[in-house]
């Protein structure tokens, strides 16, 4: 028996369902998840010591591939001078002045330990700032497991056919409108009618729970006047297109600058960290300052802000955009050319260094067209590259990363074991 079924059988004795976040487990494509043991650069081992090219990338973080020489050097530094203070530290200003130069619509942040803490503190924010209370969030969309916004809320739940959580209370979630992606007609309609009761409008600019689907320009120009105009903040959940997309994220790419602007994944490397900012006269509002309360015990943690911040400076290396997009255009261009030669309907987008895959003919726009893709074909995909040793995310409603270190000859072995993959879904 393989050691992964060993750890896996043992694991759900203790760990419910046998892993510590549900996306982790293979319920969507089945089968056994790997148990990863260590990784370098692009490519990650299991308990049985096979290696894998990874395009899951920790779901985000790992843009520079794993154990970067210089983020790993930060982190050991850190480690010689303590693991945790309670206190402020130096380098949390230098990576809240990193944030706010490569971000310039964030003028003041706040480090959190993961994307839901971003989130759900930014929502409490955005409701003491406007004294409102209703919420606006998109179908496919994800930001985390706050219960306000757990509903209808993207890949983990799509993956078990549930819309919603249960446990969330129904008075919680009376406050949550939520509209379709890329819907303007709708998005209007919503704002004619209860626009003065819209504390926040959050959304991903370009969303990568869903699979990858990008908000549309004209959607998201939309949303940011209607906002303005009645009196909303917009929010902007960058926790996983932030410096992966570009630079400066989504809203670089659109130009478009919304109010509040939540990150995560990549600015902690593959630590727990994630931040939340904006506008200097909303910030203000939250405590010490004002009356919003929040709050983390190891909120910029030492060893997090010292591999974010080594991250971050990494990233600004002349031409790694350049560099990174070049090599993800050779994935999905090489796999959409593979699985038209196989006759396939299949089709491919990729932005930055994060890539969707769609067995259909056309890259999707929302989640309902997301969810008539081909899923057979995907999952008997999922298992073949797998076999060949190439882990993608084992899901259709999520998006794919490549790190900079995911060079022409990985690709091309991907490609490679693809065709095969392709060839063998049409016997
Ligand atoms: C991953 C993600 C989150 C949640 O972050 P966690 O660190 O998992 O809590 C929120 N929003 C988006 C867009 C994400 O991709």
């Amino acid at each position: 028996m393989s050691r992964n079924h060993e750890l896996f059988a043992r694991a759900q004795k203790t760990i419910p369902g046998g892993v510590n976040s549900p996306v982790r487990a293979f319920r969507s494509v089945g089968g056994t998840p790997c148990f990863i043991k260590r990784a370098l650069g692009p490519h990650f081992w299991d308990a049985d010591g096979k290696r894998y090219v990874d395009y899951i990338g920790s779901w985000g973080p790992m843009i520079l591939g794993h154990l970067d020489a210089q983020v790993l050097a930060a982190v050991e530094t850190a480690l010689t001078h303590g693991f945790s203070f309670g206190t402020p530290t130096e380098a949390e200003i230098e990576i809240a002045e990193e944030i706010c130069k490569l971000v310039p619509s964030i003028e003041q942040v706040r480090l959190v330990c993961s994307g839901t803490e971003a989130t759900m503190s930014a929502l409490r924010l955005a409701r003491g700032f406007t004294k409102r209370q209703r919420i606006i969030k998109f179908e496919g969309c994800y930001h985390g497991h706050a219960d306000s916004l757990l509903i209808k809320a993207g890949s983990g739940l799509l993956s078990f056919g549930q819309p919603t959580s249960a446990g969330v209370p129904d008075t919680v979630a009376q406050h949550t409108t939520v509209l379709e992606y890329n819907n303007l007609e709708q998005l209007s309609e919503t704002f004619a009618s209860i626009g003065a009761e819209i504390a926040a409008v959050i959304v991903e600019p370009i969303a990568g729970n869903m699979n990858l689907v990008r908000g549309a320009p004209t959607f998201l120009q939309k949303l940011r006047e209607l906002c303005t105009q009645h009196g909303a903040l917009l929010i902007f959940d960058e926790v996983m297109s932030g410096f992966r997309v570009a630079l400066g994220g989504a809203q670089a790419l659109y130009n478009i600058t919304p109010d509040l602007t939540c990150l995560g994944k990549i600015i902690g490397g593959g630590m727990p960290a994630a931040a939340f900012g904006g506008r200097r006269e909303i910030m203000a509002h939250l405590a010490p300052l004002g009356a919003v309360y929040q709050a983390g015990t190891l909120a910029g943690n030492p060893l997090a802000v010292a591999a974010g911040l080594a991250t971050l400076k990494r990233l600004q290396a002349p031409n790694f955009y350049e560099q990174l997009q070049t090599q993800t255009a050779r994935l999905t261009e090489g796999l959409a050319q593979a699985a038209r030669a196989a006759g396939l309907a299949f089709s491919t987008d990729h932005i930055g260094g994060m890539f969707g895959l769609y067995f259909t003919a056309r890259p999707p726009t929302c989640l309902a067209e997301v969810a008539n893709c081909n899923l057979e074909h995907f999952n008997a995909f999922f298992h073949h590259m797998l076999a060949a040793g190439f882990y993608f995310a084992p899901s259709a409603y999520e998006a794919g990363f490549v790190s900079i270190t995911h060079d022409a000859a990985v690709i091309d072995a991907t490609l490679t074991a693809a065709r095969a993959a392709f060839s063998a879904l049409n016997d």
